[in-house]
């Protein structure tokens, strides 16, 4: 019995300090800013295995982030980024897997013109949990890879543009739930347009971002993708 009481309370003590270590506050300057989705709970950004979308080096600013009032709102794209960039810039996959889908027929718009929503350029790259990274507004014949192609993290896969329903060129992404997962929390009663919904992503190989990229009205300096 007494060999009980003293397993126990060693049992005790180690659930007690661990709780302790639980407890401490994560600090976060972003936290002090305006941050879209303060409830949604995004991976610390040194341990997401996601990096940027673009190559190493180079500098973008997030022209809308996730949570907006804008396009990024419900299910579907409400965890996706839009990157201002110049048509042409590589876009790099922001984690490996298969190539499932290439569309690169539409031709960029003129400025001052928005395209439908269905003559977007894309590429979309299935991984190894389900999930899959849509890539969107390519520019004409802007995939590099083509459908069953396996692609590396950190490869080039495609260029920028401004296809579909965009106002300018940039990159628009967001990674889906696997289907096997696929929730509807569309509030709107029997609209099965967004199914599925995006996931918030951090990315392993920039600044701190503990509320996901934000944009840049608050982080006018963007963000730089160093080696990983
Ligand atoms: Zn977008």
């Amino acid at each position: 019995m007494k060999k009980l009481i003293l397993l126990l309370l060693i049992y005790l003590s180690f659930s007690c300090s661990s709780d302790k270590i639980n407890d401490e506050e994560i600090i976060c300057t972003d936290s002090q800013l305006g941050v879209n989705c303060p409830d949604t709970d995004y991976i610390k950004n040194s341990d997401s295995q996601y990096v940027l979308p673009w190559e190493i080096g180079k500098i973008f600013k997030v022209g809308q982030g996730n949570c907006t009032d804008g396009s990024h709102s419900l299910g579907q794209v409400q965890y996706a980024y839009d990157i201002d960039m110049p048509i042409g810039t590589n876009i790099v996959a922001i984690r490996s897997g298969i190539v499932v889908k290439v569309i690169e027929k539409f031709k960029d718009l003129e400025i001052g013109t928005v395209g439908a929503i269905d003559e977007a350029n894309v590429i979309h790259i299935k991984h190894e949990d389900g999930t899959e990274a849509q890539y969107l507004h390519l520019t004409y014949n802007g995939a590099l890879k083509n459908e069953g192609d396996n692609v590396n993290q950190g490869e080039v896969i495609a260029l920028s543009g401004n296809t579909g329903k965009s106002t300018g060129p940039h990159l628009h992404f967001h990674v889906m739930q696997a289907l096997n997962e696929c929730e509807d929390t569309d509030p709107r009663e029997n609209y099965t347009w967004y199914s599925c919904n995006s996931i918030p992503l951090t990315f392993k190989n920039t600044s701190e971002h503990c509320y996901g990229l934000l944009e840049k009205d608050l982080k006018s300096e963007g963000y730089t993708a160093e080696s990983y």
